[in-house]
């Protein structure tokens, strides 16, 4: 399959980027400083080439670890990857950072040692829809006029 580039970037939209995605493989890391830097129990990442990666408009960076930066947004505070200060040609995007994230698998778990495996297996749970949630949509709409899609 032929590389192909795909497009992310933060929440906000100030940081951009293009990517040159070789195939679907992901992962998701389970350590405590992926969870600590993202608030989230596990951080979904797509392994890529530094070189591959494009900034439109330049990441903010911060060193979270005496090895390792981050790239993010300052204005918004979304995470946008991972990157070893050296020794590594590649880097980590965050999957959900890309425009569609639909097509990347999980194909691997790092950083188990910290895994919450309560939060692993969310298949069965029930199911809420965001536009079914009444006092959601009335302040997207109170305050908007829409809900976004
Ligand atoms: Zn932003």
């Amino acid at each position: 399959m032929a590389d192909e580039v795909m497009e992310g970037g933060c929440a906000c939209g100030r940081v951009r980027f293009k990517a040159k995605i070789a195939n679907d493989d992901a992962y998701l890391c389970h350590c405590r400083m992926c969870q600590r830097a993202t608030g989230s129990v596990s951080i979904a990442f797509k392994n890529v080439k530094a070189a591959d990666v494009t900034w439109g408009s330049p990441p903010d960076r911060y060193d979270s670890s005496p090895i390792a930066r981050r790239p993010y947004c300052r204005e918004c505070g979304t995470s946008l990857g991972f990157i070893f200060k050296e020794g590594s040609e590649n880097m980590d995007l965050t999957v959900a950072s890309f425009d569609d994230p639909s097509r990347f698998k999980p194909r691997h778990h790092f950083g188990v040692e910290s895994l919450h495996r309560a939060w692993l297996n969310t298949e069965g749970l029930p199911e809420h829809r965001t536009s079914d949630h009444q006092p959601l949509v009335d302040k997207w709409i109170e305050t908007t006029g829409s809900v976004p899609d």
